[in-house]
């Protein structure tokens, strides 16, 4: 299942609670809306952009990593949503699971969703040690990466 829905169901379908330290999760609601950036060391590195949206991290797969900066623009491929526990989660995911590999918090903290246009625009504020200020996520349609799940990470100006 594809991510933004709301549901666990692809989460928990591509894994092995029993093989992987990963959390098993629930869907819960928090009061306080957080981020985080995984630097996941996994077959090919990338960062894995999370927001607490709802009652589950939806997530993004950030091959070149989120721009510090106005002016970037980086592709972000959503992928399923994840646990609301997913944000503390550090560790390695063993050889032969979804993700094999090591996962670090690259950055994380505060974020607050100021706009959501459904399945096609996200404007959202961070507030980590490495990402400050207003950032925007479009949906790119019919563009030259194939796939159903490409998006565009950027910073806004000012
Ligand atoms: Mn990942």
């Amino acid at each position: 299942m594809r991510g933004g829905k709301g549901s666990l169901k692809g989460y928990k379908n591509r894994r092995d609670f029993s093989k992987t330290p990963e959390p098993k999760g629930t869907p819960k609601e928090s009061d306080k809306k957080r981020f985080v950036v995984h630097e996941h060391h996994a077959r090919r590195l990338h960062w894995d952009l999370r927001l607490e949206i709802g009652k589950v991290l939806r997530s993004w797969a950030v091959p070149k990593g989120p721009p510090e900066e106005p002016g970037v623009k980086r592709l972000a491929v959503q992928t399923e949503d994840h646990p609301v526990e997913y944000i503390d989660f550090e560790g390695v995911i063993p050889e032969g699971n979804y993700g094999a590999g090591t996962v670090e918090i690259w950055d994380a903290g505060g974020m607050e969703l100021l706009e959501e246009k459904k399945d096609r625009e996200l404007k959202f504020t961070l507030s980590g040690k490495k990402l400050n200020g207003t950032y925007y996520l479009l949906k790119v349609k019919g563009g030259k990466i194939p796939g159903d799940n490409n998006w565009l990470l950027f910073k806004a100006k000012g």
